[in-house]
């Protein structure tokens, strides 16, 4: 069978059976194969329509297919799809520039995904403390409940038992402490601790937010005890909050910051960027990766970073978040037994709930709308970051009806 054409697969049913038989069940998938998406849209391969307020889990930022992403990887392709880092990349130093002249960042290293970036990150510490600081220090406190990847190390990294489960030996050198806990973190910095790695929010644990302070605290924490703060922006930068990077609305800067899902408009790319001081710790040799800021993930990222500074998306974010989070907060009150909190930032919004999340999600999908569920209970809502009022509307009846359907008097499953 060819690769070409649109319409190559001619039902959900056929997709699902290759998957059955050929792919590693590393995964739980839901059964549809969504085979096109436009903006908010997505459709299967059956022929039907979804409205998408998972966008890839915080990928797609710009929509399913934005023209100017497209047309960037279109010209990129038929150019120069990938050179070596023996020799200098145009695209990546422009991607570079922009990143840095948008952050708090001096310089900017490129891999292909969040664990990658997490990775270089805890490298970057380590050696920063062998090369600059001239220290033995060798700890990294990580939180309880984080999501920081699922190599090795990330996996060492990430503070949760079922992510960690069968892999031992897990690597040494992280101790978890409990998230928003100021006592606890003091508590837990001994003579061995070198860095901080944080969530600003926390996303696959629940979009869990910390007090309005607590990011200062931590960089306040980090400049009395000469430790670096890392904040692993994989899920929560790129606009999604409402800001380019989420830290920003919290006032305060890390010394290293990670990003991937949303940098590519949907290509795989993941980003470290550092300040100077720190960043002088990688010299040649010492990090690399083939595919890293290669020319067409790199004129991807770019095109993305372009459109959301230029084409008023941060305002579209937080104008829609603001929308969506009434519109949740609505829902919630018209069903107290069942919602227990509603929480998040622009458009990374979730609604606790008192029961298990996956009948709903279920449910919604077959109503043609797709959400996401994480930590058992929270529905997590991830839209484009051009989505409309009108998509929330239409995202909130039918959420609704599903909550009226599926539950009898709001208390409880029927
Ligand atoms: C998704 C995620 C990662 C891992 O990214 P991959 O691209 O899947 O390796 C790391 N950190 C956070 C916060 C994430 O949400």
């Amino acid at each position: 069978m060819g690769v070409e054409g649109k319409n190559m697969w001619k039902s959900n049913e056929e997709v699902r059976d290759l998957t059955e038989r050929y792919v590693m069940k590393t995964y739980g998938r839901f059964p549809i194969a969504p085979v096109r998406g436009e903006g908010c849209r997505l459709w299967d391969a059956d022929g039907r329509e979804y409205l998408d307020f998972v966008a890839g889990l915080a990928v797609c930022n710009l929509g399913h297919c934005h023209p100017r992403v497209v047309r960037a990887i279109r010209e990129q392709a038929g150019t120069l799809l990938h050179v070596s880092n023996l020799y200098h990349i145009p695209w990546q130093s422009a991607l570079a520039r922009t990143i840095v002249e948008n952050s708090f960042g001096d310089r900017v290293f490129f891999c292909n995904s969040g664990a990658e970036a997490n990775e270089a990150a805890i490298k970057l510490v380590r050696r920063y403390e062998h090369a600059i600081r001239g220290g033995e220090r060798t700890e990294i406190l990580t939180m309880t409940n984080s999501f920081h990847g699922r190599t090795l190390t990330t996996v060492a990294a990430t503070g949760q038992e079922k992510i960690k489960k069968g892999f031992d030996p897990i690597a040494a050198g992280f101790r978890h402490v409990p998230f928003d806990d100021r006592d606890a973190l003091r508590e837990a910095i001994g003579e061995k601790t070198c860095a901080i790695l944080v969530e600003p929010i926390q996303g696959e644990g629940g979009i869990i937010c910390p007090a309005d302070d607590y990011l200062s605290f931590l960089r306040s924490v980090c400049d009395e005890k000469d430790l670096l703060l890392v904040f692993d922006e994989v899920q929560v930068g790129i606009g999604r909050t409402g800001t380019l990077f989420a830290h920003e609305s919290f006032g305060v800067a890390p010394d290293i910051m990670t990003l991937a899902k949303g940098l590519g408009g949907g290509v795989a790319i993941g980003a470290m960027v550092a300040s100077d001081r720190v960043a002088a710790a990688f010299t040649p040799g010492s990090h690399a990766s083939t595919f890293g800021g290669n020319p067409l993930a790199t004129a991807a990222g770019l095109a993305t970073l372009e459109t959301i500074l230029e084409e008023g998306v941060l305002d579209n974010c937080r104008r829609v978040g603001r929308y969506l989070r009434e519109g949740l907060e609505e829902l919630a009150g018209r069903h107290p037994g069942l919602v227990r909190e509603v929480r998040g930032r622009g458009l990374l919004q979730a609604m606790d709930l008192a029961v298990a999340g996956g009948p709903i999600v279920e449910a919604c999908m077959s109503r043609g709308l797709l959400i996401n569920c994480t930590a058992d209970t929270v529905l997590r809502f991830l839209p484009p970051l051009i989505v409309t009022m009108a998509d929330v509307d239409a995202m909130l009846a039918t959420l609704e009806s599903v909550f009226a359907s599926t539950f009898a008097d709001g208390e409880g499953v029927v």
